[in-house]
């Protein structure tokens, strides 16, 4: 099965074929919308889904519709209990992204985001690697700077502002990189397209702050937690500069879609040896396993699909 087969549209669960909107839909022609993205990840030995962090991620998700005036009529739990109907609907025995997406359904011209209606819609699709990264990521410092907090912020995902990813993510693939490390005004790293950045120096993880213009990723925050508490590696959030990252002796990208991709090189400079490094490469064996469903310690990360209990047994009223 490589398409979904349903959608939560307008209220309900419906085949995907019904799940259209018009061509003069506001948030098309304004990119006034707002998504979030879920991974889950089948356990064949299990026969079990697991979604990672659910409720945080929706949590942002409503924060993320609220940057741009839209209300999610839903509290995180029933968000869960929605995606787990349609998740048992679906009936997937692999891995899959979760697209939560709120957009401005007003169907006229006028550019604002106040008194228009505001639509809910989340479908499931299979998915596997975003970046195939088993030899370590080649990235270029991108010649895009990331949208500023005072232009749109990017601490949530509004839907308008990913043109900013997709200017940086597309001008690296076209010069054959795998991503770009995006500068904000200041000239500092703020992230990849669309991924967090940390890099390793002198044993210590270094992260861009969350006021630097990046998105308030929960697979960052899921590595701060992994890095201090299960790999004693201190983390520090500062400022980075582009020719610090030269300087790394590992570095990595987090997100729902990259998961922990190793860097490898960074504007034609090796990263470290070039190789993935011991603290990478730990970290990484801990996260696949953690979304895995195979490391109990953090299944309180882990919403089961089949024959789990939903947070609030399925209840679709807001
Ligand atoms: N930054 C951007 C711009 C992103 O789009 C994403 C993916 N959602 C991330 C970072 C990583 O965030 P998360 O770990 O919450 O998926």
């Amino acid at each position: 099965m490589n398409s979904p087969q349903y959608a939560f549209f307008e209220g309900e669960i419906v085949p995907i074929a019904q799940a259209k909107v018009s061509v003069m839909t506001h948030a098309l022609h304004y990119g006034t919308a707002a998504f979030g993205g879920l991974r889950g990840y089948w356990n064949s030995d299990q026969r079990q889904l697991y979604v990672f962090r659910p409720l945080d991620h929706f949590r942002r998700f409503r924060h993320s519709a609220g940057l741009i005036l839209s209300e999610v009529l839903y509290n995180p739990e029933q968000l869960l209990d929605i995606v787990l109907e349609l998740l048992e609907m679906e009936g997937y025995e692999q891995d899959i992204y979760v697209r939560p997406l709120v957009y401005k359904s007003y169907q006229g011209v006028g550019v604002k985001l106040h008194d228009m209606p505001t639509e809910l819609t989340i479908f499931a699709l299979p998915f596997g690697n975003y970046m195939g990264h088993d030899g370590g990521l080649s990235l270029t410092v991108s010649s895009w700077r990331r949208v500023d907090d005072n232009a749109i912020p990017a601490r949530g995902k509004i839907a308008g502002a990913y043109v900013n990813s997709a200017l940086a993510k597309t001008e690296a693939a076209l010069d054959g990189y795998d991503d770009a490390l995006v500068l904000d005004q200041n000239g500092h790293i703020s992230e990849g397209s669309a991924a967090n950045f940390f890099m390793i120096r002198n044993g210590v993880a270094i992260t861009p702050p969350v006021y630097e213009n990046l998105l308030e990723g929960i697979t960052r925050r899921t590595c701060i937690t992994l890095l201090t508490e299960e790999l004693g590696v201190e983390v520090v959030e500062r400022s980075i500069d582009r020719s610090e990252v030269y300087c790394a002796e590992e570095a990595f990208l987090c997100g729902t879609a990259v998961q922990v991709g190793a860097v490898t090189s960074v504007d034609h400079r090796k990263v470290g040896d070039g190789e993935i490094g011991p603290i990478v490469s730990c970290l990484s064996d801990l996260f696949y396993n953690i979304v895995r469903g195979r490391n109990e310690k953090y299944n309180h990360w882990l919403q089961p699909v089949y024959h789990g209990e939903p947070a609030s047994k399925h209840h679709l009223t807001p």
